[in-house]
């Protein structure tokens, strides 16, 4: 658990609110079991911590990545431009995945078409995270291997390429992590 488990919010780098999310959803799922520590209660725990907030700890991952690859200047580009919003930088420093007003998103959406040089890799890293919020809503929900082999497969391949350097910034990238597990 913890940032033993890279339950740590991409975007910043905070651990503290999301470690105590996670040990109070672990509390929970175990309580009922005659073995809180056997895998039955453990797997419990497991899905209940991805399917109610690994998503979102995914989907901030893909934009860390994008981010880290356009590097700093063209973040503040993206802000620059109203491909970021007000209200997703927001919701980003207040740890949840932001839907922005539909006039705002709107806007945000004409910018991208307007300038697909940086819109084009915006739209498609938000489609990238928005899929794997929703592959995080279907992790396996009791103890299959298999079925948990396929659900990290395709949340792999949904990731995409590893990230190791910003291609416009002075400032270095972290490395890549892997999917959240
Ligand atoms: C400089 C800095 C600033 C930060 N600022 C923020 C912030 O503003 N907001 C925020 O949300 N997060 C912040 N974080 C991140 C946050 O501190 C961590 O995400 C959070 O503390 C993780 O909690 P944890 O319990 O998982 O791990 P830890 O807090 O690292 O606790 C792990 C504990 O286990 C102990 N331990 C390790 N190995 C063993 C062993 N073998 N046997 C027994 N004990 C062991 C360690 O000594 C440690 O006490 C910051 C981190 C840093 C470094």
């Amino acid at each position: 658990m913890g940032d033993a488990a890279s339950q740590v919010f991409p975007a910043h780098g905070s651990g503290i609110g999301i470690g105590l999310i996670a040990g109070t959803v672990l509390a929970e799922q175990v309580a009922g079991f005659a073995d809180p520590g056997g895998e039955a209660a453990t797997w419990s725990y497991q899905a209940a911590f991805q399917r109610g907030f690994g998503g979102t700890l995914a989907a901030f991952d893909v934009m860390r990545r994008f981010n880290s690859a356009i590097g700093t200047d063209g973040v503040r580009e993206l802000f620059r431009s109203g491909m970021f919003t007000p209200t997703v930088a927001r919701d980003g420093l207040e740890q949840r995945w932001s839907v922005p007003p539909a006039a705002e998103a709107l806007t945000s959406l004409r910018r991208m078409a307007a300038a697909p040089r940086r819109g084009a890799p915006m739209a498609a890293a938000l489609a990238r995270a928005a899929a794997v919020r929703s592959l995080y809503r279907r992790h396996p929900a009791g103890p299959d291997e298999a079925a948990l082999g396929r659900w990290s497969a395709a949340t792999a391949r949904l990731f995409g390429p590893a990230v190791t350097r910003a291609s416009s910034s002075s400032t270095p990238s972290r490395p890549a992590r892997g999917p959240v597990p």
